[in-house]
């Protein structure tokens, strides 16, 4: 059975443990038990990871981008060897199931594959010159070292997206996992120095997150910045780039509707949705959340939802057979115990769940909710939880309008089998990722981004590695002689 590592800091190549630092215990959220101690950087390890970087830059942005790519091709070998292990690692410290973790890490894997061969593919361009002898160059060029800031809901996707595109443009990357889901990332990053990335190339840092990211982006050496997490972090984070004009990736929260139209099945429809709402329970940032449902199928939709919300089996994410893990963190039981409160003190419906489950760990009963009145908390607020609020719709004019009323604009879903419809959708509705009867909508090859508050670039897809890439422009004329 996988044991929980021993968490250390990663800085110029070195592991470093919690002797003589500050820390913070990682939980386990299904038990709320302590599980390992979790260093913190000093100010002066934060200063030494900085200088690490700024030495490998040069190294590793020389690097041929055949020779990166076989120590990122390598490291999603290796991932997908110990994807088991990473997968009980992730779950202990996470809670999602451990085949939906396991699915986490061999997404990831795929994420460090693509980017090798991304990496290779930094193509620049010709451009016709105007001058005889002349020749106009594009030249794409590494950004500089990066600083990266990922949550806790996805603690193997989210940290490989940022640190695989880093290091296929020729970045070295420093990276800040969250404080609660720390091994996951770690054991990524063990495996890229055993895979052949030069130390300074890959480090891993941990502490207070608002010191940790104010202390790193005030250095001259960080030149792009990529963020996962809530609106409100990310635009504290934006002002903070705005002062060194670092570059940056903001993934940021979503709201994501789903359009349910009267010409497809509404109980297959209802089943599917099930699948995605309770996926990691429902703390994902593309998580279906509003559903908008055409009032002739609603009851239908919302009896089938119901149904088969019940038949889920909640437990240890460990136990064979489990669909929902607890929530991953305390903050999320209380938030969901506050917003359907108010949703139905002020007249939803609730149709099951609605409370915590069982008083140890983090538990929360996944929750239907149906005509939920606009002033509801949950209706602008993102639930990030459990919780699906089921709506209704005339016009389909009504429905996009009701889709794009939030400031968000992460993903969006809709279910119709009217191509033309389908099309009017596509051009109307705010969303930087769109599912048209599906909710798979991220693999490694395809790009991720919100648009609105919802953030801006993309992970994933070639977008993913341009994001680390500057433009030079060369003007190459014959020399005077
Ligand atoms: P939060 O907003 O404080 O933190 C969100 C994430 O940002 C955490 O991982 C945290 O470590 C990090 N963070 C916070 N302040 C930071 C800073 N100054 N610099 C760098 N990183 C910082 O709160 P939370 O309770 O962890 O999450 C609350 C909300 O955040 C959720 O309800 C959800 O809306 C959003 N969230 C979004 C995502 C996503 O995938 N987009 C992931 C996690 C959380």
């Amino acid at each position: 059975m996988t044991e929980y590592p021993k968490l250390h800091l990663l800085i110029a190549g070195e592991w470093l443990g919690p002797e003589g630092r500050a820390s913070e215990p990682v939980l386990n959220p299904a038990t709320g038990a302590p599980i390992a101690t979790l260093p913190h950087a000093s100010k002066a390890d934060l200063d030494r990871a900085l200088e690490a970087a700024a030495a490998a830059l040069p190294v590793w942005a020389n690097t041929p981008a055949y020779d990166r790519a076989r120590v990122l091709r390598r490291t999603a070998d290796v991932m997908r060897e110990r994807a088991d292990a990473i997968a009980a690692i992730l779950t202990m410290e996470e809670g999602k199931p451990q085949p939906e973790a396991k699915v986490e890490v061999l997404a990831a894997a795929d994420v460090f594959e693509f980017m090798a061969e991304e990496g290779k593919r930094a193509y620049g361009r010709i451009i016709p010159a105007r001058a005889a002898g002349t020749r106009h160059i594009v030249l794409k060029q590494p950004v500089g070292v990066t600083a990266a800031f990922a949550p806790w809901n996805f603690p193997a996707i989210t940290p490989a997206r940022k640190m695989a595109a880093s290091l296929a443009a020729g970045c070295p990357c420093i990276i800040k996992p969250s404080e609660e889901t720390p091994a996951t990332a770690l054991e990524m990053a063990r495996i890229l120095l055993e895979c052949g990335a030069p130390a300074g190339v890959i480090q891993v840092v941990f502490g207070v997150p608002g010191e940790v990211s104010t202390h790193l982006m005030a250095s001259e050496v960080i030149r792009k910045v990529s963020f996962t997490g809530s609106t409100a972090v990310g635009k504290q984070l934006m002002k903070l780039a705005a002062d060194r004009a670092q570059r940056t990736t903001m993934e940021l929260g979503g709201h994501a509707p789903v359009l349910v139209f009267d010409d497809v099945d509404a109980e297959k429809a209802a089943v599917a949705a099930v699948g995605g709402k309770l996926r990691n329970a429902g703390q994902v940032c593309i998580s279906p959340t509003r559903f908008i449902v055409h009032e002739r199928v609603h009851a239908k939709f919302v009896e089938s939802f119901t149904k088969a919300v019940e038949a889920t089996k909640i437990g240890n994410g460990l136990e064979a057979g489990v669909q929902m893990g607890p929530l991953a963190n305390p903050r999320r039981v209380d938030a969901m115990t506050a917003l359907i409160g108010d949703a139905v003190a002020k007249g939803a419906k609730l149709h099951t769940g609605g409370e915590r489950m069982g008083n140890e760990g983090f538990f929360f009963h996944p929750t239907v909710l149906s005509d939920v009145p606009m002033d509801a908390r949950m209706m602008t607020e993102e639930p990030f939880g459990p919780v699906a609020l089921i709506n209704r719709f005339g016009s389909e004019d009504e429905a996009i309008r009701e889709a794009n009323r939030l400031p968000y604009g992460l993903a969006s879903y809709a279910f119709t089998s009217d191509g033309a419809r389908a099309v009017r959708l596509q051009d109307q509705v705010e969303s930087g990722l769109m599912g048209l009867n599906t909710f798979a909508i991220s693999v490694a090859e395809t790009p991720f981004g919100g648009v609105k508050e919802s953030g801006h670039g993309s992970e994933g897809g070639t977008e993913g590695l341009e994001a680390y890439l500057t433009t030079k422009f060369i003007a190459h004329a014959p020399a005077p002689v």
